[in-house]
């Protein structure tokens, strides 16, 4: 299964193949605060399958790990962590078809902001 996806300004693209490892909804801080919102569904997918077309700002945060995003627009695009190195998460956001793809899963939901409802689809 070809998954694909874009940021908002459309410079930036990339493709993967599925079946995706994990659908989530992560609820910490980094997240919330890297992506701006306040929660963000990712998913996951193996990293070998996984490539950009274009050229993404790389982001080496505090807690070792990578996210880019869009050097136009800002969209957020991936993370990784060395702690899971053959994997790379997605914004579900960012997804072409984000339909197809809704978190099963909350985490970091101790973490959660108190207005955000505790299920995995908010
Ligand atoms: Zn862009
Ligand atoms: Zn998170």
């Amino acid at each position: 299964m070809k998954i694909t996806g874009r940021c908002y300004c459309g410079s930036i693209r990339y493709e993967a193949l599925g079946p995706t490892l994990y659908q989530a909804n992560c609820h910490c801080e980094n997240c919330r605060r890297a992506i701006g919102a306040q929660a963000v569904a990712w998913i996951t997918v193996k990293l070998d399958t996984f490539k950009f077309v274009g050229d993404p700002t790389r982001h080496h945060t505090d807690t070792e790990a990578t996210r880019t995003f869009c050097p136009d627009c800002g969209s957020s695009l991936t993370y990784q962590h060395p702690s899971r190195e053959t994997e790379i998460d997605i914004v579900t956001a960012s997804l072409d078809k984000p339909e197809k793809f809704a978190p099963n899963l909350s985490v970091y939901a101790d973490e959660k902001l108190s207005w955000v409802k505790c299920d995995a689809s908010n």
